[in-house]
């Protein structure tokens, strides 16, 4: 009788808790081990920025399984606790607390940490950054108090936040580099729609204009900018973006290059090891190059991937990527990679906020919008899968159907 294998997981994210319930849902009969550093069971992030911020919803509605769900499927969720150290020869990972565990097959979904500033003032009390649930607590507890929050980034985390923090009735200011928010990923002329949506609901606005360090006697009370202008608050937000979290795998011959790198499989080149979620620069059949996506959708898709592939069923990860975004009335959905283009096409009325915006590149869409118009995220997705040129005046024209592009 061959004895049973054992499946590690490092990392109880949401890729790591759906690659743990894929394991079981394909039959597999061995230990899965998951190790996470929270005391929590695995959780999903996109409310910490929205409902569960705003204290509209609990823990519950969070979580990614229902309480029980581990103990019932078998699957050994270690909570508090890390895995310290990783020998890829020996196939085994050092836990804290814990000891040495032998792997047959190693996930690594340790995701991302938030970049931290480091100006002057940057460690004074009163200056938070929102990640884990521990994180997000203190900071609704914080916003309780607050009569004015001052967000510095305004990428995803900044806007959201900021939106949350004006339902919540606090003061908000934000400050940003670049020139609209959210510029890297919709570009100016995009970004602008958020700028207005932010300004039409009262958030005071610093744009173009980077951080040169904050000033308070013991906790932050305003932040200094380049210009000289000081904006003050009672609370700050930070988010500036993440670096992976790839610490583990340093030195132990897997290739890390923005993330840990892995191909179409999830499969680094080491044996028994895979990536999937915000840590791994996956290679993509679909856009021909690695790209490492740090959105919900990814570690909700890559985690089962990597579970079949780990069972040694071949599934190339080729999804088109995808995220959403709540902000005040407005919601969206973007489907697609965009990094350049040449052309932008809305189809709609943007003034209204109501609109699909699609990015094209020599008159094929690599990526899709819709803002507050739905049920059209798979009609977008198909557009960007099929590569083919499209008529721009038809793309803009509401009266022909999306899915006869
Ligand atoms: P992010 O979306 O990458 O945005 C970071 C923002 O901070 C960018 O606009 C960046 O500008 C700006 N920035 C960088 N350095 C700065 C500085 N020194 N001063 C002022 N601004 C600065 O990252 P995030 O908002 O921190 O979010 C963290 C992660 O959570 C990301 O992976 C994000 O995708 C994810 N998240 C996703 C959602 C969603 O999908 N709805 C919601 C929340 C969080 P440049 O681009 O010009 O550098």
């Amino acid at each position: 009788m061959s004895t049973p294998q054992t499946f590690v997981i490092a990392g109880a994210s949401l890729a790591g808790a759906k690659a743990a319930e894929t394991l079981r849902a394909e039959g597999f009969e061995g230990r899965v081990v998951l190790v996470g550093e929270e005391p929590v069971r695995p959780y999903e992030r996109p409310p910490l920025s929205k409902a569960y911020l705003r204290g509209e919803v609990g823990f519950a509605a969070a979580a990614v399984h229902a309480e029980g769900f581990y103990e019932s499927s078998d699957i050994e969720l270690l909570t508090s606790t890390t895995v310290r150290h990783l020998d890829p020869v020996g196939m085994s990972v050092t836990l804290d607390p814990g000891g040495d565990l032998a792997y047959d097959g190693l996930l690594l979904s340790t995701g991302a940490t938030p970049r931290t500033l480091s100006v002057p003032g940057a460690d004074l009390a009163g200056i938070h950054y929102l990640r884990s649930l521990s994180s997000c607590d203190a900071l609704r507890a914080a916003l309780g108090e607050a009569r004015r929050l001052v967000v510095v980034g305004g990428g995803w985390i900044g806007s959201e936040v900021a939106a949350s923090a004006r339902q919540m009735g606090t003061e908000v200011a934000l400050v940003e580099t670049a020139s609209v928010p959210l510029e890297r990923v919709l570009g100016t002329e995009v970004g602008a729609m958020f700028r207005d949506l932010h300004s039409d609901h009262g958030v005071e606005l610093h744009l173009g204009v980077g951080v040169e360090g904050f000033r308070g006697q013991g906790s932050a009370e305003e932040v200094v900018l380049a210009d000289g202008t000081a904006v003050a608050g009672d609370l700050f937000v930070v988010g500036v973006g993440v670096t992976p979290r790839t610490e583990l795998v340093r030195d132990v011959g897997v290739k890390l290059d923005n993330g840990i790198v892995v191909d179409e499989y999830l499969s680094t080149e080491v044996p028994g090891i895979w990536a999937a979620g915000d840590v791994a620069n996956a290679f993509h059949p679909l856009l021909g190059v690695h790209i490492r996506l740090e959105h919900w959708s990814a570690a909700l898709n890559q985690g089962p991937a990597a579970a079949q592939n780990m069972l040694g069923h071949r599934v190339a990860y080729q999804k088109v990527p995808y995220f959403f975004s709540d902000q005040y009335d407005l919601g969206m959905e973007y489907s697609g990679f965009a990094t350049h283009w040449d052309d932008v096409v809305y189809r709609g009325s943007k003034e209204d906020r109501e609109v699909i915006v699609f990015w094209l590149d020599q008159g094929r869409v690599v990526a899709g919008m819709n803002v507050n118009v739905w049920d059209v995220a798979g009609d977008i997705a198909a557009l960007v899968e099929a590569k083919k040129p499209v008529d721009p005046e038809r793309l803009a024209d509401v009266s022909v159907e999306l899915s006869a592009l």
